[in-house]
């Protein structure tokens, strides 16, 4: 249930969630604001903006930096923490330019010198996806 989902991360479920959720949920790519908008054109931007902040800082979804500069969104496991441990490879698809979550495929312990702390890490791969090739 949608619903739930938002419920276990401590969201109020509102309209807008609800859709932007369902969204997100039937969506097998990350997605960013500009998607959400075409798919919105009655929904203010700033709207959608703030939805997706909320569900960013609850950690019901992560943000992708593919390097393309667009922020793209996706759903987050269930267990999730968002902590360096539990973020995954994302792959960017370089003829349809959607990326997609490797969640199989963890990111490699990092290692820093004594006195670094990592907060965040990423990995993107770049090449050709399945439904492309
Ligand atoms: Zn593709
Ligand atoms: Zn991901």
């Amino acid at each position: 249930m949608l619903e739930d989902k938002l419920e276990n991360r401590a969201i109020k479920p509102t309209t807008m969630r609800l859709l932007v959720l369902k969204e997100l949920v039937e969506s097998s790519t990350a997605i960013n604001l500009k998607l959400l908008e075409a798919k919105f054109e009655r929904a203010d931007r700033t709207t959608l903006f703030r939805t997706l902040k909320t569900f960013e800082e609850k950690k019901l979804i992560h943000s992708v930096d593919d390097g393309t500069g667009s922020v793209k969104y996706s759903l987050c496991t269930d267990s999730c923490a968002c902590k360096p441990q539990d973020q995954h490879v994302h792959f960017y698809c370089e003829k349809c330019e959607e990326t997609f979550c490797l969640t199989q495929s963890q990111i490699p312990e990092s290692q820093v010198p004594v006195g670094f702390n990592v907060s965040s890490a990423s990995m993107v791969y770049k090449g050709v996806c399945a439904n492309c090739s």
